[in-house]
């Protein structure tokens, strides 16, 4: 262990606030993705692991929150206990939401689902809501948010909108977004025109009844949501914490981690708020 002659600043700011029992830094839970015991794996080997890209992680860590990952549960009351530990909540991507969740069959067996995690998300998104806290979506997020609030989604883009462009490609692609002027995300980019990536085989198909799209690609794929009227309920389909060398994409995570703050800061109601 460093001792206090080597901690810079904020470490030392930290370590001051922990003493006086200040105002202590948000919490942000982050959901994460399973992977299936791997004989292969150098690490684990064998095992089935929860986890979470450390991209996601950073940002949060970086505009002064505590990242905690939240594996996959299923049992109601751990869910809701779970939702009372943190402040905010980050949904990141991974695999394809189980298309049971908005009623439909899985067209092709190959596409790797995750209905756990599917079960989970749907209900940390409607307890999290019914606190009044913030939320931000990412990739899967953005599907997440639109299907627990009762939308549904393209299964693959490639197979049910042949004319679209690429959004998944070996790599990543990208592709230009237009966003609607007088939304939040606009506001916090500072931006209606932008180039992001693309990493998603999956979209959004009807729009839930109270998401609000507010960005598109040029053919038309959703590419972020809003529920207006929550706190902070904001969604992107592209992936801003990969990156991480465009200001306007690190100012979402800082934007959302404020809004996370004065949340936290303005109290957590007993019951109630706003939302589902
Ligand atoms: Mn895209």
């Amino acid at each position: 262990m460093r001792n206090r002659r080597q901690m810079n600043r904020r470490e030392e700011t930290v370590l001051e606030q922990g003493r006086k029992g200040g105002s202590r830094p948000p919490v942000i839970g982050l959901t994460c993705d399973y992977s299936g015991a791997d004989e292969t794996r150098s690490f684990s080997r064998g095992y089935d692991l929860f986890y979470v890209n450390c991209d996601y992680v950073r940002p949060i860590q970086e505009a002064g929150a505590v990242p905690v990952l939240l594996p996959t549960v299923t049992q109601p009351e751990l869910i809701a206990a779970s939702v009372a530990t943190i402040d905010g909540l980050l949904l990141t991507g991974g695999d394809d939401i189980d298309p049971l969740a908005y009623g439909e069959e899985q067209l092709n067996p190959g596409w790797k689902t995750d209905r756990l995690r599917t079960i989970f998300e749907c209900a940390l998104i409607a307890e999290a809501r019914r606190a009044g806290m913030p939320i931000f979506g990412i990739c899967r997020g953005c599907e997440s948010i639109n299907v627990a609030l009762g939308g549904s989604l393209y299964q693959d883009i490639p197979t049910m909108l042949p004319g679209a462009l690429v959004h998944q490609a070996p790599g990543g692609a990208s592709h230009p977004v237009d966003l609607v002027s007088d939304s939040q995300l606009a506001h916090l980019l500072g931006s209606e025109h932008l180039k992001v990536n693309s990493f998603h085989h999956q979209a959004i198909k009807k729009v839930a009844p109270q998401v609000r799209v507010v960005a598109t690609a040029p053919d038309g794929v959703v590419e972020a949501i809003e529920v207006p009227g929550d706190t902070f309920t904001v969604a992107v389909q592209w992936h801003p914490e990969r990156m991480s060398d465009d200001d306007r994409q690190r100012a979402l995570f800082v934007a959302f981690v404020e809004a996370v703050r004065r949340w936290k800061q303005a109290g957590r109601p007993a019951s109630g708020g706003v939302g589902a």
